[in-house]
């Protein structure tokens, strides 16, 4: 579908990871020609090596109530999944305060409700945007198989299921049995499963951003590889952006810078709670066994999914400043982990990789114009979600350039939010 806009403007987006690239798809459906910026290639940073999981069920905070009565045990766990850079304890700290507040049980429920907006049809629309590159094969329908060590039978009515229940989700516990014929790869040390259905897998994530990336191109979009410097408002009208060689002037400018966004606009008085929180994978490649679903080992809090390049088994939370140096140990703790999962698994030719999720305490994104500074908008802070959020925000933020109503309450993802 598409139609004109008012004034068939241009558009400019800083930032062509997976979220800029999905914000420049539902622009350009609705008229604008579109200018993407990036100073990698598209696709190259947080968005590249992700676990891959596309699921319109993802809809359960990271803050769920009795998370922060764990976190002492997993920060002194050499395997734990979260680790802390000491130097950057006061910032965290800080951040978690306002994290965990948001765990009260209302506030919990809003927030979901909020999450599955951006999710819910994720599946359908990457879909439909593959659909003619030729390269549909980037993502596969899967299962999300939660997987459990021990005897003991997990409850299906636990919040962080009742949630996704409650929105939908096809939900259902399995034995060690059919666990086996779901996954045969499988150590029989997990005895059950929490499978979700009807979700999809990027068998490449920074490919599959990168397709999305040359239908825009091929569909009139241009593509700049320059690093902006400082985003400035133009006294004449609209914004200048400036590299090192140049000033580029834009009438509408859409910061989909992730982690990098909150620099970019601090200097115009916009604060925002935006924390580095890395990740890590580490890549089998040669792995000789193959999983047919995204696999969540529910203990270890490690995704594991058959990709393009291998097996890629992706976690941790590291809380550490937007430019210290990766700590591959960090990479290198998921080798013995995965192997537990999965035992048959050749472990001798490895890759890791580090990137940095861009969070914000509610597990919600900025999707919004800035106050006070018409044109420009932001669309980043996907933190633990952005593959899977990312059609639903191109969408959601078409709708707010083009200022069309769509009876979707858009407070959730407002940047003043943060003020009180
Ligand atoms: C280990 C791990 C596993 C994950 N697993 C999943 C998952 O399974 N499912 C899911 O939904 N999400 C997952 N995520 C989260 C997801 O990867 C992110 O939320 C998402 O990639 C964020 O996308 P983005 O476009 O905002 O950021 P990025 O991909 O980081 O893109 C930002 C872009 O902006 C560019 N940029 C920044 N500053 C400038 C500048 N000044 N000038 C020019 N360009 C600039 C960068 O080069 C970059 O390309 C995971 C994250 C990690 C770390």
């Amino acid at each position: 579908m598409s139609f004109a806009n008012k004034d068939a403007d241009n558009i400019v987006i800083i930032g062509a990871g997976i979220i800029g690239v999905c914000c420049a798809l539902s622009l350009q459906e609705r008229g604008f020609a579109v200018h993407l910026i990036d100073r990698s290639e598209p696709g190259e940073a947080t968005s590249y090596g992700n676990a891959g999981v596309i699921s319109p069920w993802s809809c359960v905070p990271q803050c769920m109530p009795g998370v922060w009565k764990q976190v002492p045990k997993w920060l002194f766990d050499p395997l734990g999944p979260v680790r802390l850079q000491w130097q950057n304890l006061l910032p965290a700290a800080l951040w978690s305060i306002r994290f965990f507040t948001n765990s009260r049980p209302g506030r919990l429920r809003s927030i979901s409700d909020a999450m599955y907006v951006l999710v819910k049809d994720n599946v359908d629309l990457y879909k439909k945007y593959l659909g003619g590159t030729g390269q549909e094969h980037v993502l596969k329908d899967s299962f999300y198989v939660n997987v459990f060590r021990g005897r003991s039978v997990p409850n299906i009515r636990d919040l962080a299921w009742q949630l996704r229940i409650d929105h939908g989700a096809p939900v259902e516990l399995v034995n060690a049995g059919q666990l086996k014929e779901i996954e045969p790869a499988i150590s029989g040390e997990y005895h059950s499963a929490i499978i979700i259905k009807d979700q999809a897998r990027a068998f490449s994530p920074g490919k599959l951003c990168k397709v999305l990336a040359d239908k825009v191109l091929s569909h009139g979009a241009s593509f700049s590889k320059v690093e902006i410097k400082t985003l400035n408002v133009n006294p004449n009208g609209g914004y200048e952006l400036a590299t090192t060689e140049k000033t580029i002037k834009a009438e509408r400018v859409v910061v989909c810078a992730g982690v990098w966004s909150a620099g970019l606009i601090a200097h115009l008085g916009i604060k925002l709670p935006l924390i580095a929180e890395r990740g890590y994978h580490l890549e089998f490649l040669n792995p000789q066994v193959e999983v047919r679903n995204s696999i969540q080992d529910i203990e270890a809090k490690i995704v594991v999914s058959s990709m393009e390049s291998g097996i890629r088994s992706a976690g941790t939370s590291e809380f550490a400043s937007i430019d210290a140096k990766p700590n591959y140990r960090r990479a290198d703790i998921l080798k013995p982990l995965t192997k537990r999962l999965l035992p048959a698994l050749n472990v001798s030719k490895t890759q890791h990789w580090m990137g940095i999720r861009p969070s914000l305490p509610d597990n919600l994104p900025v999707i919004d114009e800035m106050p006070d500074l018409p044109g420009l908008y932001a669309a980043f802070g996907h933190s633990h979600f952005g593959l899977g959020m990312a059609p639903g925000t191109g969408i959601v933020l078409a709708n707010i350039v083009c200022e069309q109503a769509t009876g979707i309450d858009l407070r959730p993802y407002r940047l003043n939010r943060f003020k009180a």
